[in-house]
């Protein structure tokens, strides 16, 4: 098999197949051989796993998870990389290349269908440019995905690990604590990368929940509270809440003291509790 995160291989197959590198498409590929079999680990497959892949690149994580997983179905946007891929995977037969922009994939659908009766587990070295997209669309699809173990962008990855009601968190932060645990993995610098980006990655990992740690009663209200709180970060939650949500402010201070919040309170500064509380008074 290939080296596949050996700078001359990767060259020489994409130069053979006459593909370039598409920074558009977040395309930098990782050359730190030891990076993609310690994500696979992490992703902990076996036999009985699927394992989906976003952007496969040539393939070099794909083989990792295809001598893993029983199954690897993997999204793959551009299809310059389709020839390459049928070289560089060849050995595997267990793999499938699914030749879709991941955004607009009927991924319910596909994985319902490819996947019956296995678990389901993402691994993948995200397109930085969609990292909360994708992230987000895997969790509120509700598909069975036990566990996603992905690269993202080191500043992404603090705030999607961040602990909600600390400084560094966000209304993505709230939103995948509602639906996952996350934990930080390890340090990927850009250097592990052909080309190399501007920014430094880290491997994270959203192990989904069973049951959110919070009772809401309409899902769609609470994060659009949510939405609301963050939309100003620099305001108090009372201003941003009433801004966001289009309410006068003597109804959002209503809500913040009947949920004992101070007035002045920042959104930064709430647990996922108040969120709750807020959105059911609100
Ligand atoms: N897995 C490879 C690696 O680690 O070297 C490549 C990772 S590269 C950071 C991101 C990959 O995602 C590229 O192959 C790119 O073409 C693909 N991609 C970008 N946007 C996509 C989308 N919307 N749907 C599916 N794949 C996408």
């Amino acid at each position: 098999m290939k080296n596949l995160s050996d700078i001359n291989v990767i060259k020489s197959v994409m130069g053979r197949h006459g593909v370039t590198f598409n920074k558009g498409l977040g395309q930098n590929f990782l050359v730190d051989p030891a990076v993609c079999p310690a994500m696979a680990e992490e992703a902990g497959l076996d036999k009985n796993t699927c394992a989906i892949e976003i952007g496969p690149g040539v393939g070099v994580l794909t083989a990792e998870l295809a001598k893993r997983a029983g199954k690897v179905l993997s999204f793959e946007v551009d299809n310059r990389l389709l020839p390459v891929l049928d070289e560089t995977l060849a050995e595997f037969d267990n793999v499938e290349i699914i030749n879709q922009d991941v955004m607009k994939a009927d991924l319910k659908g596909i994985i319902e269908e490819k996947c019956k009766g296995m678990d389901i587990a993402v691994c993948a070295n995200l397109p930085y440019y969609i990292t909360s997209p994708i992230i987000m669309l895997l969790l509120e699809s509700k598909l069975p995905i036990k566990s996603i173990t992905v690269m993202v962008q080191k500043e992404a990855a603090d705030r999607l690990c961040a602990d909600v009601g600390s400084r560094d968190g966000g209304a993505v932060t709230v939103a995948v604590n509602y639906y996952a645990e996350s934990e930080m993995l390890f340090y990927v610098p850009k250097e592990s990368f052909l080309p190399p980006p501007k920014v430094n990655s880290e491997v994270i990992q959203l192990t989904v929940r069973k049951e959110p740690p919070v009772k809401v009663a309409d899902e769609e209200k609470f994060f659009k509270v949510v939405k609301a709180a963050f939309s100003q970060r620099r305001k108090t939650a009372e201003n941003s809440i009433s801004a966001g949500l289009g309410i006068p402010k003597s109804t959002v201070a209503e809500a913040l003291e009947k949920a004992n919040l101070e007035k002045t309170v920042r959104a930064e500064k709430l647990t996922m509790d108040d969120f709750a509380t807020l959105a059911e008074i609100l």
